[in-house]
């Protein structure tokens, strides 16, 4: 298997440390408001990614933080917490904001059918951790204490901007724009691994240093060596984390450490809506919930992101989702004719060689820098061409069973076909099944135009209705 990996901006293969034994750490949600459309592309190429280490039979040990405390307004170690401020806003405790939006984030994530984590550890539950990796970085020279605050000393390290290309001699507009100057710094790049809080700050704990409470970037370094040791062998995130974000985890880790922190880093580039950036001002920062508004199904933007592969930027648009939304109506249309076939006339030869390659070809695909779209285009084609057999008569039985063992090989990694169909299935309300019934009896009569208005009816109501074999299946349009 080749991943691209951001740190040495090559494709490389995967060897993990210890096979077939994967780590991998994510960087999860900041849980102050509903996560984006945006935020689950990065989580969905996670996802893809942890399932076709399982789709090569490694096993996957996978951690994803909730960060509840520590995450400012602005990267550059200032503004206010993030949760401390919605907090504020809305006159509750930061806990009950932190809590509520973690429980939305969960049904979310359930609802897109990701793979949970082995564990979601909060930052809160984790002070102990990040204030003993402020000592060891403290003792071992890296870190230092100025008037309650703790900085990380980033001349200590000269490996840092590595990943991100922000080398001191070279550094970014962008960069050198956000670097705020803070007289405790001894040099304005440091940044901050423990801030000393003002006494009425909503968030703090006791530390050697002052009362207060930790950077953001501390806890995915004490949180990933307590729960996967102190070498993993994936980090992933999305391309805004790579600075200052991930660069600082490195910093923390490998100086605390003295290993390689991680061994490769992999990085989902931003979403598009309408072909711009999601933009709030324009409405366009998109929720789970605001697609389940307009009546799409969250499998569809799983589906979509499938589609698209995570080192481009996918272009999001209710249209587009519509086209998806058609795609995977054409593979679950097959699936249930496949359910329906029941001749066993001879083998097919040609349909047992297609089943091979596209298998093939589909698992080369992902193992290709998880090509996402190239696996998708295999499926359509398979669809396609299983279709013309079906047309020809050329499917029996055991192929039919065959082809359905295959999609559902494929979905361990898509996950959406055979989930989508058993929720659709579910969904139909007592309605429409009577007048699917009523139809079935009209043509059975011969009443055509009675059946067709029927379908009408169906069809207006947000479904459809389509002959197979084993006589008419309902789907939702
Ligand atoms: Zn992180």
């Amino acid at each position: 298997m080749n991943i691209y990996n951001t740190y040495s901006k090559k494709t490389e293969e995967f060897v993990p440390l210890v096979k077939p034994e994967v780590k991998l750490y994510t960087c999860g949600p900041t849980v102050y408001g509903y996560a984006t459309i945006g935020n689950f592309a990065t989580f969905l190429m996670n996802d893809f990614l942890k399932r076709t280490l399982k789709y090569n039979d490694y096993t996957v040990t996978h951690i994803m933080n909730i960060t509840d405390i520590g995450h400012l307004t602005s990267d550059a170690d200032e503004g206010e917490d993030k949760i401390v401020k919605k907090a504020r806003e809305e006159n509750k405790t930061p806990e009950e904001i932190a809590r509520y939006f973690e429980k939305q984030f969960m049904a979310d994530f359930k609802k897109l059918n990701m793979d949970p984590a082995e564990a979601f550890p909060r930052a809160t539950d984790h002070i102990k951790e990040m204030i003993s990796l402020i000592e060891k970085l403290i003792e071992s020279g890296h870190a230092y204490e100025k008037n309650g605050n703790v900085y990380f000393d980033i001349s200590t390290y000269k490996e840092y901007g590595n990943l991100s290309g922000n080398k001191e001699s070279m550094l970014k507009e962008e960069v050198r724009d956000e670097i705020v100057s803070d007289s405790n710094k001894k040099n304005p790049r440091d940044f901050v691994l423990w801030f000393k809080a003002p006494k009425d700050h909503l968030m703090q704990w006791d530390s050697p240093w002052s009362k207060g409470y930790p950077g953001w970037h501390v806890e995915c370094s004490a949180m990933a060596e307590k729960y996967l040791g102190d070498e993993i062998d994936i980090h992933t995130g999305g391309e805004d984390n790579i600075f200052p974000h991930h660069e600082c985890e490195i910093a923390q880790s490998e100086c605390a450490y003295g290993k390689p922190f991680a061994r490769y880093w992999m990085h989902r580039r931003h979403i598009l809506v309408d072909g711009e950036k999601m933009s709030k001002s324009k409405g366009t920062v998109y929720t789970i919930s605001d697609l389940e508004e307009k009546r799409f199904d969250p499998l569809l933007y799983r589906f979509f992101i499938f589609g698209t592969h995570y080192r481009s930027k996918a272009h999001f648009s209710f249209e587009n989702l519509e086209k998806s939304k058609r795609g995977l109506q054409r593979i679950t249309e097959l699936i249930k004719k496949l359910q329906s076939i029941t001749n066993d006339r001879g083998t097919n030869l040609e349909a047992m060689a297609l089943l091979n390659k596209s298998e093939n070809q589909f698992t080369e695909a992902l193992n290709d820098d998880l090509n996402t779209p190239k696996a998708l285009a295999v499926l359509y084609d398979l669809v396609r061409d299983v279709n013309s057999f079906i047309e020809q008569d050329k499917i029996n039985k055991e192929e039919a069973e065959a082809l359905l063992t295959l999609f559902r090989k494929f979905d361990l990694v898509l996950g959406v076909i055979f989930p989508y169909i058993e929720k659709s299935e579910k969904e139909i309300p007592n309605e429409i099944k009577n007048l699917a019934q009523e139809r079935e009896e009209a043509r059975k009569q011969k009443d055509f135009e009675k059946a067709d208005e029927l379908r009408r009816e169906i069809q207006e109501k947000g479904f459809d209705v389509k002959d197979t074999k084993k006589g008419p299946g309902i789907f939702v349009l």
